[in-house]
C-alpha cells in the first residue's frame, strides 16, 4: 500500500519545501486581517528590519515578494539589468540551469560557464574573463550560492575578491535559496548586491513568499535599468515604503505571522548556532554516506553542502527507486536526481527546523532501503558513524541546563 495518511508522520527529507514547526503552524493558524489597518505596517516594518539580519546587512534594503524562488530570481534580474546586457553565469546544476534559462529568455546576454555537475562555479574562468574585460562589458555576476541538485556550495568570498582585484563594477546577484539562514552568508561583508531566498526552504514556512534584498548600488542600478516589470518593480515598494503603508498589493497575512515566528525561532536560537546546527548536520551525514561505501556527487571536500547532500548510487541501481520506495515503505521522502543526474543520485536535504535525531531516523531509513534495492549496506553502519560524530559535538541546550 502507498503511504498517504499512514500512521505517524511524513519523514520530510527533500531539500525543500521542509518542516514547518509547529510555533510558525499556529502562528499561522487566523483569519485575514485588513493590511491597511495600523497593525499590518507596524508588523511590516519590523519584519523588514529582522529579515536584514539574515542576510547580514545594515545598508540592503529588503523587499517581501508574495512569490517563490523563481520570481524572487525575475525581481533581482528586472530591476537592475536591461536587455541584452552581459551576464557571467555559471551552470553546475539544475537550479543554476532554470535560472540560466530565465536569463535567457527576460532577453539578456548570457555568458555561460559550465562545470561538471558536482563541481563548483569555475571561478578561474571568471577571472579570466574580468582581467579581459577592459571596457566593463559585463554588467552582472550571477551566482547560485548552493546548487541544490548537487549539493554544492560556491565560495562567495572568492568571488569577490576577484571583482575587487580586477576593479569591476559588475553587479553580484546571488541565489541563496538553498543557504540564507542555514549557511554563513554575508550580504554586505561579500558585497553581494542581490541576495534573495524562498520561503520554503531554510526559513521553514510555506512556499509562497520571495524575500530579496537589494544593496544601495543595486538601487542605483535600478533607476536606469530597462528591463519591462510590473508586479516585481522594486519602485512600487519604495514608494509604499515612504508612505509608511508598505505593501503596493495584498500581502499573505498569515505568512507575515508565520515569518514573524519564523524569525523569532531563528533569534532564539541564535542564527549563528542555526548556521551550527546545519553544519554538524551535513558532516554526520556526510559520514554516514562514506561508512555505507557510497560517494558524495559533491567532487571536493571545499564544495560540500552543509544544506543537501546528493549521494551517487552504483550504476546498477536506480536512484528513483530508492526515492519511490521511501515514500511507499518507509513514509519518508528524499529529493530525486534532477536532470542530467537523474537515477544517479538521491538526494538527503538536511535544512530548516530540523534536529539531528530527526536526520538519525532518515539514515535509518535510507539504510533500509539501501538493503531493499540490493546495495550491500551493513545496516546500521551509517547510523553508528552520524551518532559517534553527534554525540560529540551537539552543545547543551543553556535553556536546558
Ligand atoms: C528551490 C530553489 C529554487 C527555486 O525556488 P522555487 O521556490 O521553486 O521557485 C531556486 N534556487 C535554488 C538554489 C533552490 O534550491
Amino acid at each position: 500500500m502507498d503511504y498517504v495518511y499512514g500512521p505517524g508522520k511524513n519523514h520530510l527529507f527533500v531539500p525543500g519545501p521542509v518542516n514547518i514547526p509547529e510555533p510558525v503552524l499556529r502562528a499561522m493558524n487566523r483569519n485575514n486581517e485588513d493590511y491597511r489597518s495600523p497593525a499590518i505596517p507596524a508588523m511590516t516594518k519590523n519584519l523588514l528590519e529582522d529579515v536584514k539580519k539574515i542576510f547580514k546587512t545594515s545598508t540592503g534594503t529588503p523587499f517581501l515578494i508574495p512569490t517563490t524562488g523563481t520570481g524572487a530570481w525575475e525581481s533581482a534580474l528586472t530591476n537592475t539589468l536591461s536587455p541584452g546586457d552581459r551576464t557571467v553565469s555559471f551552470l553546475i546544476g539544475q537550479f543554476s540551469l532554470l535560472w540560466i534559462d530565465q536569463q535567457q529568455r527576460l532577453n539578456f546576454n548570457v555568458d555561460v560557464v559550465e562545470s561538471e555537475w558536482g563541481q563548483g562555479a569555475n571561478l578561474d574562468i571568471l577571472a579570466e574573463k574580468l582581467a579581459a574585460d577592459h571596457s566593463h562589458t559585463i554588467k552582472a555576476i550571477c551566482i547560485v550560492h548552493n546548487e541544490t541538485a548537487t549539493g554544492v556550495t560556491n565560495n562567495l568570498a572568492t568571488v569577490r575578491k576577484l571583482l575587487d582585484h580586477y576593479r569591476h563594477p559588475a553587479l553580484l546577484l546571488v541565489d541563496g535559496v538553498s543557504s540564507i539562514c542555514a549557511l554563513d552568508f554575508r550580504m554586505d561583508e561579500w558585497g553581494v548586491d542581490v541576495a534573495l531566498t524562498g520561503s520554503q526552504k531554510a526559513l521553514s514556512l510555506p512556499t509562497g513568499l520571495g524575500i530579496v534584498c537589494a544593496s544601495p548600488k543595486a538601487l542605483e542600478a535600478s533607476k536606469s535599468a530597462k528591463s519591462v516589470r510590473v508586479f516585481f518593480d522594486w519602485n512600487d515598494y519604495l514608494k509604499f515604503y515612504k508612505l509608511g503603508t508598505f505593501w503596493p498589493y495584498t500581502p499573505s497575512i498569515q505568512l507575515l505571522y508565520g515569518l514573524r515566528a519564523a524569525l523569532d525561532l531563528i533569534f532564539e536560537e541564535g542564527l549563528g548556532n542555526v548556521i551550527a546546527r546545519h553544519t554538524r548536520m551535513g558532516k554526520a551525514t556526510r559520514l554516514a554516506v562514506e561508512a555505507w561505501g557510497l560517494k558524495n556527487c559533491t567532487q571536493k571536500e571545499e564544495w560540500y553542502s552543509d544544506t543537501v547532500t546528493a549521494v551517487l548510487v552504483p550504476p546498477y541501481i536506480d536512484s528513483a527507486e530508492i526515492v519511490k520506495r521511501a515514500w511507499k515503505r518507509y513514509n519518508m521522502s528524499l529529493g530525486l536526481g534532477l536532470n542530467k543526474v537523474a537515477g544517479k543520485v538521491f538526494r538527503i536535504g538536511h535544512l530548516g527546523n530540523l534536529n539531528e535525531l530527526q536526520l538519525l531516523g532518515c539514515l535509518a531509513g535510507v539504510e533500509m532501503i539501501l538493503k531493499d534495492v540490493g546495495y550491500p549496506v551493513k545496516l546500521g553502519s551509517g547510523v553508528a558513524a552520524a551518532c559517534a560524530y553527534l554525540q560529540n559535538n551537539i552543545p547543551m541546550i543553556p535553556s536546558r541546563i
